[in-house]
């Protein structure tokens, strides 16, 4: 497992670099985000063996029973909480995460903002746009999306990175992502957040910074515990 897992890792870091290249951007200029979610520790340390730094967690409590212990052997790991995130979950996100790339809400600001106070540590941020207005997703409506980007720059300051989408998954991505990437530039902001197994090599063709890749590293995603 250890070693598909460090092929896989490779694979990808070869595909973006292609992607990179033929959209004439640097290779630095993209990071690649492994998402672990559902995936055991031992899957994250076959990542780390392979070099692998930045990882993705959807869940604040999966995150907290597998990082904080890493962190003691990979000092310079780094975390991204990505998922949709539960107002009562911002205090231990913020102490455990580096960046969290789902604020989507007033509510959410108002709890990370408290949770910075307890937590002695306020990540980097990103604003999540539902770019697809889907009911069930996260994310701010796009609508709403660039007055909620300019309040919670307000709010937060530089710790606003930048912006995370997940596109609808039976819709051409490209739109949603160019979406993103006009939003990006039209706040000044360095970080987008798009692009996954399926669709990271469209998502760097439109400028991604961060790509989120879960399956084409780890596998399919065994059952969540609970
Ligand atoms: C699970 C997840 C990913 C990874 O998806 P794959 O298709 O497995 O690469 C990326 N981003 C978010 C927000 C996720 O929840």
């Amino acid at each position: 497992m250890s070693d598909l897992i460090a092929q896989n890792l490779a694979t990808i870091r070869h595909r973006i670099a292609q992607a990179c290249e033929k959209a004439g951007r640097a290779e630095t200029d993209v990071s690649l985000v492994a998402v672990s979610k559902f995936h055991p520790i031992e899957s994250v340390e076959a990542a780390l063996k392979a070099g692998q730094r930045l990882f993705g967690e959807n869940r604040v409590q999966e995150a907290a029973s597998k990082f904080p212990e890493l962190r003691k052997s990979f000092p310079d790991l780094r975390l991204h909480i990505i998922g949709g995130l539960q107002t009562n979950k911002a205090t231990d996100a913020c102490q455990i995460a580096d960046m969290i790339e789902s604020l989507d809400r007033p509510s959410l600001s108002d709890a990370i903002e408290k949770g910075v106070q307890k937590a002695g540590r306020l990540p980097e941020l990103l604003v999540q746009v539902n770019t697809g207005d889907e009911p069930q997703k996260s994310g701010v409506p796009r609508e709403e999306a660039d007055a909620f980007i300019e309040a919670s720059l307000e709010r937060f300051g530089a710790k606003i990175r930048g912006l995370m989408c997940i596109p609808p998954e039976d819709e051409d991505p490209a739109p949603h992502f160019r979406l993103l990437r006009d939003m990006s530039e039209r706040h000044g902001l360095p970080v987008l957040s798009m692009g996954m197994s399926a669709d990271f090599e469209t998502a760097i063709a439109e400028n991604a910074t961060l790509v989120r890749v879960g399956t084409a590293i780890f596998g399919a995603r065994p059952a969540p515990q609970s």
